[in-house]
């Protein structure tokens, strides 16, 4: 098999159904399986496959129609959910593929139904924003008036639901309580097929017995939602790249744009075919990579497409480098990089290939 170059991510498919089966035996629920964002990066077609026949999964979640169709395309049958705002004028394609939409102002309804023009209805969950303040209606009363013009409308109402903004941060229980429990005031005496509110953070750190779905995103990909080491949970995604040459530069001299290092001595220098277009952003530099056994740091500015690190005789040309993986958490690498493993792991490239096992 052909790959190109000599960087990729591995992919462990059966972690993530190790990870849907954890978080299962906690809540013991049927989840949505969130697989927005071309999987949180790990590719939304093999991912979509191995979930299609886990028993817990009922349905998908995605950020956009796009993402929707796709999985559609791919023979996903189950109900999806598009959890963001859809370009009204693309309605026909909704019901083409029959796709779930987020009802999330009495607006957003009043567009949709003026544009209406088909027999079908349009599936639909209500989204209640109870202090995530981005989409959704903000008071029972709201609720109740899309409720009621929802009947006998367009509308088939399948679902209810909301989103948690502080879930991950145990400092921040109170806001949690406080919108957990305007959701189900809203909700009131109301019944639904599904009623879900809870994500990994909220499915890990709380309990809620009043949902009936679980919405499990990072946590399927083995990723702690709070951002920290993990235990329970095993990482789907390690990121590693080979040595492509290895040199001995003298001591004062300097590497790659702008001569941000200068050698100290002299020392040898290894270049990584992996860059910034690649997803390992500029601010890696001063980080380190894995190979053979040691650490190594990365010196000098990280190009678009390949990087420098400052090696040892213990490494050789071709030496396997794990940029993340078994040696260099997700978690301790987000730290690093004053982030959350979730945008590293949606920054890597289309161009990096997946090997799947
Ligand atoms: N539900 C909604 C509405 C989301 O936006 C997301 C992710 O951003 C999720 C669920 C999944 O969250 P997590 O990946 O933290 O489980």
């Amino acid at each position: 098999m052909t790959h190109y170059r000599d960087t990729y991510a591995c992919i462990r498919l059966d972690y993530i159904q190790d990870n849907v089966e954890t978080l299962y035996q906690k809540v013991h629920k049927p989840f949505m399986a969130i697989i927005k964002a071309n999987a949180y990066g790990h590719g939304y077609q093999q991912v979509a496959n191995v979930l299609k026949d886990n028993p817990h999964i009922s349905m998908f979640g995605v950020a956009t129609l796009k993402e929707a169709i796709d999985l559609r395309n791919i023979g996903i049958q189950q109900d999806i959910l598009v959890l963001g705002a859809i370009p009204i004028e693309d309605l026909d394609l909704v019901i083409r593929y029959d796709i779930t939409l987020s009802l999330f102002s009495k607006d957003y309804m009043d567009e949709i139904q003026r544009l209406y023009h088909h027999h079908q209805p349009v599936k639909v969950h209500i989204k209640i924003d109870t202090g995530m303040n981005r989409i959704g209606i903000k008071s029972k009363k709201e609720f109740e008036d899309i409720l009621s013009h929802c009947q006998n409308s367009i509308f088939q109402v399948d679902g209810v639901f909301t989103h948690f903004a502080t879930a991950d941060d145990p400092l921040q229980k109170e806001a949690y309580h406080r919108q957990i429990e305007m959701f189900y005031d809203v909700i009131g005496n109301h019944t639904f097929r599904y009623i879900h509110c809870q994500n990994s953070a909220a499915m890990m750190y709380h309990h809620d017995e009043r949902s009936n779905l679980g919405r499990i995103g990072i946590a399927m990909y083995g990723i702690d939602p709070s951002g920290e080491e993990c235990d329970e949970l095993k990482q789907v995604m390690s990121l590693y790249t080979r040595v492509a040459m290895i040199k001995k530069v003298k001591k004062g001299e300097r590497i790659g744009y702008g001569h941000t290092y200068t050698a100290l001595e002299d020392e040898y220098i290894a270049t990584l075919p992996i860059g910034y277009a690649d997803g390992l952003i500029r601010a890696n530099q001063g980080r380190q990579v894995y190979i053979a056994g040691h650490y190594y740091p990365i010196v000098g500015r990280i190009c678009m497409d390949q990087m420098m690190v400052k090696v040892d005789e213990n490494v050789h040309l071709h030496d396997r480098v794990e940029i993340f993986g078994e040696h260099i958490s997700l978690a301790r690498m987000a730290k690093e990089l004053s982030t959350i493993p979730y945008e590293i792991v949606c920054l890597v490239s289309e161009r990096v290939e997946r090997i799947y096992q």
